[in-house]
């Protein structure tokens, strides 16, 4: 295994590579700058607790030089203007006398996020070992998912950079009228820790690609991969002032952006608190468009007729609704696999549980870890039945046993809260399809959930049955960039991923004019 800095060391039979922090400062226009306070953070390693970097900590002042660049690069700077993708020939035909003109365009900006995509993947390794040291995520899954999936995501949207385009409409007067697809202008992202590589391309790949320029305000716990990203972009070609990276806090750095009367549009990723409060200030500002991804309480519903093995596998940590028939087993079996997980260092390929659990929702630092442990404290307290876990593991670091809850009733606070954590609850059992939907959707929250059943018809009428956005049938966490995701009720609104992201960071104008002596309208 390479390691940041080309070293690493043995470690209980796997390597450990010696982490390099290369980038620590606030990037703004194009360069790495001290925060104008001079102000620092500490960046933790949630394995061990121990401090990894000391980071800039951009706040107000630095988020007003950061919209300032973002702003004079949307107005004046080449990005929004430029075409979609290469044409390495460029015909214009005039009316007076026509003509064919040569002209090489080098900049486009699909191409230029093409090659920003291919320097992420000749930096994977790098890349998720500062998500592996940051965040606590599992070396490989970053080496094999997260990473490449961030390239895979911004090839998507370099591909549909030359693909925008308004309609010509049919007007009931005698007008001509069209619509134009234009950049909203600059975006600010307010992005979460759990998912640092992913959450950042869902949110910048779409808007990029439109031609917007961005304020990118990471989480506190995990600033890292967010600046070597920044480094990337530049060496990829993106204009200065188009993308900026501010690391910081929430209420100082984060309420920044939410509030900033420059900034256009708003697209947010965390909890359902945080989202209310942004909404709150985007209203009190410049009513700059919100979206908000604010997770949920996902129900994975197992029919009578499902494959227990498939079942539990398909994910470990979620809440369940078992059918009466299927109950018993399917909870043997989710113990006997949860007893089977390896809690450990997420650099050792053998584990598969770091002290980010596997479904990514864990103690990144002592605050989730201590959250994590108070519900399950709750959980016991309101009568729920801990089957296996519950307890720290490992005598440093952030690490929670895999845990499952059974007899949880649905009013329960571990059934109606988002846990980031490896907390499996398994809520009474259901006896018709009709309860199960309403248990189901008994819930302020509507992000996804799963049906695990052979029978179509059971399938298709619960997928349409259920008030989320996103329903996977036989398989859990089915994610694909044409994908769209995003919540229904208190799960936010707007999507990431997909056309739909895309729409996200353009605004249709109507352009109109008379028509005078044409045979039709
Ligand atoms: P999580 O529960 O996933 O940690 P949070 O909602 O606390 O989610 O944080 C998600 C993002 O929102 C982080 O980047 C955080 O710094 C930011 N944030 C937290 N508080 C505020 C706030 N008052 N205004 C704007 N952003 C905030």
């Amino acid at each position: 295994m390479a390691a940041a800095n080309g070293s690493s060391e043995k470690h209980e039979g796997f390597e450990v590579p010696k982490v390099e922090v290369k980038f620590t400062k606030l990037f703004i226009n194009g360069h790495f700058v001290d925060a104008l306070s001079g102000k620092t953070f500490e960046t933790r390693d949630p394995r061990t607790g121990e401090v990894i970097a000391r980071i800039a900590e951009g706040d107000k002042a630095d988020i007003d030089l950061a919209v300032k660049a973002a702003r004079e690069a949307f107005d004046n700077g080449p990005w929004p203007r430029m075409t979609g993708y290469i044409r390495p020939t460029i015909y214009c035909i005039h009316i007076e006398f026509i003509f064919v003109s040569r002209q090489r365009v080098e900049q486009e900006r699909g191409r230029i996020l093409h090659r920003f995509a291919d320097l992420i993947d000749q930096h994977i390794e790098e890349l998720a070992i500062l998500d592996t040291v940051d965040a606590g995520k599992l070396f490989m899954v970053g080496k094999l998912r997260d990473i490449p999936g961030a390239a895979h995501l911004l090839r998507y949207y370099a591909g549909a950079a030359d693909k925008i385009h308004g309609a010509t409409l049919k007007m009931s007067q005698r007008m001509q009228a069209y619509t134009l697809k234009e950049p909203v202008g600059v975006v600010g992202h307010i992005v979460p820790w759990n998912y640092p590589s992913t959450m950042y391309f869902f949110k910048v790949s779409p808007a990029l690609a439109a031609g917007c320029t961005v304020v990118v305000k990471p989480a506190e716990q995990t600033p890292l991969s967010a600046l070597f990203y920044a480094h990337l972009a530049k060496a990829a070609g993106v204009p200065d002032g188009v993308l900026n990276v501010v690391p910081g806090f929430g209420p100082t750095a984060g309420a920044a952006v939410a509030s900033h009367m420059d900034i256009d549009k708003l697209s947010f990723t965390g909890s359902t608190e945080v989202g209310r409060l942004v909404m709150e200030a985007a209203a009190k500002s410049n009513l700059k468009p919100v979206s908000l991804e604010l997770g949920g309480k996902s129900p994975v519903i197992v029919f009578d007729d499902a494959d227990v093995d498939m079942a539990v596998n398909l994910v470990n940590f979620a809440t369940y609704t078992n059918k009466e028939g299927i109950y018993d087993a399917f909870v043997k079996k989710a113990a006997e696999l949860a007893k089977k997980s390896v809690v450990g260092d997420p650099f050792n390929p053998r584990v598969n549980q770091g002290p980010q659990a596997r479904t990514s929702q864990c103690h990144v630092d002592k605050d989730q870890y201590e959250k994590v442990l108070k519900y399950i404290d709750i959980g016991q307290r309101e009568g729920a039945t801990l089957v296996t876990g519950g307890k720290p593991c490992g005598d440093k670091g952030y690490y929670i046993e895999p845990t499952i809850f059974t007899d949880v009733k649905d009013d329960m606070t571990i059934a109606q809260d988002e846990i980031f954590g490896p907390v499996m609850s398994l809520i009474i059992k259901f006896k018709t399809v009709e309860e199960a939907i309403q248990k189901a959707n008994n819930t302020r929250y509507g992000l996804a959930a799963g049906i695990v059943t052979k029978n179509i018809d059971i399938a298709n009428m619960v997928s349409r049955s259920i008030r989320a956005g996103v329903i996977w049938i036989n398989c859990y966490f089915a994610f694909d960039p044409d994908a769209p995701f995003g919540g229904y009720k208190m799960s936010g609104f707007g999507k990431d991923m997909g056309m739909d992201a895309l729409e996200k960071y353009l605004q249709t104008k109507t352009v109109a004019t008379p028509l005078y002596n044409t045979p039709w309208l």
